[in-house]
Protein backbone atom coordinates (compact mmCIF):
# COMPACT_ATOMS: atom_id res chain seq x y z
CA UNK A 1 0.00 0.00 0.00
CA UNK A 2 1.63 3.46 -1.14
CA UNK A 3 1.78 6.19 1.68
CA UNK A 4 0.62 9.59 0.70
CA UNK A 5 1.43 12.88 2.16
CA UNK A 6 -1.63 15.19 2.41
CA UNK A 7 -1.63 18.41 4.16
CA UNK A 8 -4.23 20.51 5.52
CA UNK A 9 -4.28 24.54 5.54
CA UNK A 10 -6.05 24.81 8.45
CA UNK A 11 -4.10 22.68 11.09
CA UNK A 12 -1.06 23.51 8.31
CA UNK A 13 0.23 20.17 9.03
CA UNK A 14 1.01 16.94 7.51
CA UNK A 15 -1.30 13.65 7.25
CA UNK A 16 0.11 10.81 6.37
CA UNK A 17 -2.69 8.36 4.70
CA UNK A 18 -2.37 4.61 3.30
CA UNK A 19 -4.67 5.39 0.00
CA UNK A 20 -4.65 4.37 -3.46
CA UNK A 21 -3.49 6.63 -6.53
CA UNK A 22 -6.55 8.50 -7.58
CA UNK A 23 -7.16 9.83 -4.22
CA UNK A 24 -6.62 13.43 -4.51
CA UNK A 25 -7.44 14.47 -1.47
CA UNK A 26 -8.76 13.23 1.68
CA UNK A 27 -10.69 14.61 4.88
CA UNK A 28 -8.22 16.13 7.83
CA UNK A 29 -9.07 13.85 10.80
CA UNK A 30 -8.48 16.83 13.10
CA UNK A 31 -10.85 19.33 11.55
CA UNK A 32 -12.47 17.68 8.80
CA UNK A 33 -11.30 19.81 6.00
CA UNK A 34 -10.36 18.79 2.63
CA UNK A 35 -5.92 18.13 2.98
CA UNK A 36 -4.74 18.28 -0.64
CA UNK A 37 -2.23 15.75 -1.60
CA UNK A 38 1.13 16.79 -1.47
CA UNK A 39 3.85 15.77 -4.31
CA UNK A 40 7.13 15.01 -2.62
CA UNK A 41 10.09 17.03 -4.54
CA UNK A 42 13.16 15.17 -4.39
CA UNK A 43 15.13 17.83 -6.25
CA UNK A 44 16.20 21.25 -4.72
CA UNK A 45 17.93 23.86 -6.30
CA UNK A 46 20.50 24.01 -4.39
CA UNK A 47 24.03 22.85 -4.67
CA UNK A 48 24.96 23.79 -8.03
CA UNK A 49 28.04 23.39 -8.80
CA UNK A 50 28.09 24.07 -12.11
CA UNK A 51 28.85 21.18 -13.02
CA UNK A 52 27.38 19.31 -16.49
CA UNK A 53 26.83 15.77 -15.03
CA UNK A 54 23.68 14.85 -14.33
CA UNK A 55 23.02 12.44 -11.41
CA UNK A 56 20.17 9.83 -11.84
CA UNK A 57 18.73 7.74 -8.72
CA UNK A 58 19.37 7.77 -5.70
CA UNK A 59 22.87 8.65 -4.77
CA UNK A 60 24.73 7.04 -2.00
ZN1 LIG B 1 -7.04 19.95 9.61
Amino acid sequence: MPLYEFYCSTCRKKIEELCGAGTESIRCPSCGEDAGKVFSTFRTGKGANGGGTASSGCGG
